[in-house]
């Protein structure tokens, strides 16, 4: 008998269809004689509707009105994943963050989670009751609804199971399995029976949607055994694991793009000690993360500083930079939303060099230009044009030999 967690997704609740065939599902890892605890999406759509709603009202909307408007989007799914269980006899109910409860900071919109008090949850597993807990929210310290960040419903699973000893997370979604690049864009990008927390954790960080990456940060500290699964088919999925695991290091594992993230240039600031400090001191107080980061420094004394913001944060790093202008002293803020980031992940990149060349000569090769670089120790990320985002991310496929046979 095993202790396990299972998340569903958006598409795999999407309707009344899915979430019976969801509460089939569990009701077979029941019947199997397992513990079970079960967390949900949205809807798929529903969120996405939900955030659009309060941006149409107000672009620099209250946060906290925010997290009480996206957070029913779980409230609603978790309450119907109850009543199908009930349906077919397993015994379930529904637990909203606030009632659990999962304790969060009060970074509205980005909540981190602090602690999940989840012996109640422990004690009635143990006679047989399943959890089916709202994913994506919590609650603050000053007792209002939080939200974990778009995708945080893979984070309260992991949290969740850190919090009960589960044996395993499963995170049930659309496709079967961690790829090489999302197969949604390169049909030949292969699954990945297994990838290491640290490569996962990397993919994710650059925008590989198939597990947010707080939920991989917290299952590699705490060490909790992730696998990705379909919620469609029976097959093996990929699991999340040490990378002493691994007999070889792949150069390269992964390739992700992102297109959430916006260029900001502050043209012409003015070259003198502090200036990075006060425009990312003013980012941060406006709670906005900061990504790429280049800054070129003209003969004339001034410099041109350009970096990336989320898209959802550019009204907000707008406004920001806009008050602190005088202050800051530089001539114009250029914003550009049309971008994309594209990288490639390998922990064979420790010790192996040449990978970075391989990248800018094949998105040279297709006349892709790049505007922004940056690297860590395990990846390179390049900014490019949004219009490229597909042709980059094949072509690079394509140059690390990482594509499986055609069809
Ligand atoms: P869910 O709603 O179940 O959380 P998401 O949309 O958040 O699902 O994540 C699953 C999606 O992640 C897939 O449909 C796929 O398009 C995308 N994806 C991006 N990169 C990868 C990858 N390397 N492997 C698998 N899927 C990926
Ligand atoms: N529903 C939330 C979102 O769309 C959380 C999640 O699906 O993980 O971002
Ligand atoms: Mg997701």
């Amino acid at each position: 008998m095993a202790r396990i967690v299972m998340k569903f997704g958006g598409t795999s609740v999407a309707d009344l269809d899915r979430i019976r065939t969801v509460a089939g599902r569990v009701k077979r890892e029941v019947e199997a004689g397992h513990e079970v605890a079960v967390v949900v999406s949205a809807m798929a759509g529903v969120t996405n509707g939900l955030v659009r709603w309060c941006q149409e009202l107000s672009p620099l909307h209250d946060a906290r009105e925010y997290d009480t408007v996206v957070a029913t989007g779980e409230q609603v799914t978790s309450g119907l994943l109850a009543i199908a269980l009930q349906a077919v006899g397993v015994e379930a109910r529904s637990w909203q963050g606030w009632q659990v409860p999962v304790r969060t900071d009060g970074a509205h919109g980005k909540a981190r989670v602090e602690a999940i008090e989840g012996e109640e949850l422990v004690r009635r597993m143990g006679v047989g009751q399943v959890p089916v807990m709202a994913g994506f929210q919590g609650i603050g310290p000053l007792g209002r609804v939080t939200t974990l960040g778009r995708g945080g419903s893979d984070l309260s699973a992991v949290a969740l199971a850190a919090a009960v000893k589960a044996d395993r997370c499963d995170i049930y979604t659309d496709v079967d399995g961690i790829y090489t690049t999302d197969p949604r864009i390169v049909p030949r990008a292969r699954k990945l029976e297994r990838i290491s927390y640290e490569e996962m954790l990397e993919l994710a960080s650059v925008g590989a949607k198939v597990l947010q990456t707080r939920s991989v940060e917290l299952a590699m500290k705490q060490r909790v055994r992730v696998q990705v699964l379909s919620s469609f088919e029976d097959k093996p999925g990929s699991l999340v694991v040490d990378e002493d695991e691994f007999v070889e290091q792949p150069l390269v594992s992964g390739i992700a793009y992102s297109r959430d993230d916006a260029k900001v240039t502050l043209r012409r600031v003015p070259d003198r000690p502090g200036i990075a400090a006060s425009v990312f001191d003013a980012l941060a107080g406006a709670n906005v993360n900061v990504d790429m980061i280049v800054q070129n420094v003209g003969a004339d004394g001034s410099t041109d500083m350009t970096f990336t913001v989320g898209k959802a944060d550019l009204a907000r790093a707008e406004d920001v930079l806009g008050r602190v202008r005088d202050e800051l002293g530089y001539e114009a803020l250029l914003a550009d939303p049309e971008v994309a980031k594209i990288s490639v992940v390998g922990i064979g990149m420790r010790s192996h060099t040449g990978v970075a060349n391989t990248m800018f000569r094949a998105l040279a090769e297709k006349g892709i230009n790049i505007q922004v670089i940056s690297t860590s120790e395990i990846k390179v990320s390049v900014l490019v044009s949004a219009d490229y985002t597909e042709l980059a991310v094949r072509a690079l496929h394509t140059a690390y030999g990482l594509d499986g046979p055609a069809g």
